[in-house]
């Protein structure tokens, strides 16, 4: 469940793909679904205590993204500049869950909007919400898709290869802060990039 991806970076795959980053700090990029809470408290501190966590990135704020966001005391969250929008205007159309929502606690969190850092470089790709963003580790050439891709039909991951975009499975984009129209233009800017292992949301 745990597995190495690059030298500084592991992958938790609980339904939803957390990943933590060994990068100048220690970063958790989305905290994965609070169905899957038990397992994230058994695996995780395998690599690093929960409460070491200094920084915690969301692709977007969906539920099966930040369902775990109260394990972890000490971090600073982070997410982009529209999402964070999204959710002050409308807690639950963009989490998409009330009740996760209300248990994550994320509404007493300080949400900061994300700028590049730690060598992470923020892509903002709306399409699926608003204010998805994807993270390009350009020292390692690793892209994190959030769900703006997903594994799709290869099942392997990591997914390796740049051209591997052209067989992953694209995010819904009818959700309630999807924005279809922009999906394109988000493919293309992921295009132009430079990466060799993709790091979707989801394996499915
Ligand atoms: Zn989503």
């Amino acid at each position: 469940m745990l597995k190495k991806i690059t030298n500084s970076i592991w992958k938790l795959n609980l339904d939803s793909n957390m990943y933590f980053l060994e990068v100048e700090q220690k970063i958790l990029i989305d905290t994965g679904s609070r169905m899957k809470r038990e397992l994230l408290k058994m695996f995780l501190p395998k690599m690093i205590a929960l409460d070491k966590i200094e920084k915690v990135i969301f692709t977007h704020l969906h539920y099966d993204h930040i369902g775990n966001a109260d394990l972890f005391p000490n971090a600073k969250f982070f997410a982009s500049k529209q999402e964070i929008k999204d959710f002050r205007e409308n807690p639950e159309l963009t989490v998409l869950n009330a009740d996760i929502l209300a248990k994550s606690g994320l509404q007493k969190i300080e949400l900061k909007p994300i700028v590049d850092m730690n060598g992470l470089k923020v892509i903002n790709t709306p399409g699926h919400t608003r204010g998805s963003i994807c993270l390009w580790y350009e020292k390692e050439k690793v892209l994190f898709t959030g769900d703006t891709f997903f594994s799709g039909n290869l099942r392997s991951s990591p997914t390796a290869g740049k051209s591997c975009l052209d067989h992953l499975c694209l995010g819904r984009t009818d959700l309630p802060t999807s924005i279809d129209t922009e999906m394109k233009n988000s493919i293309e800017k992921l295009r132009k990039l430079d990466f060799k292992i993709v790091c979707p949301g989801h394996d499915y």
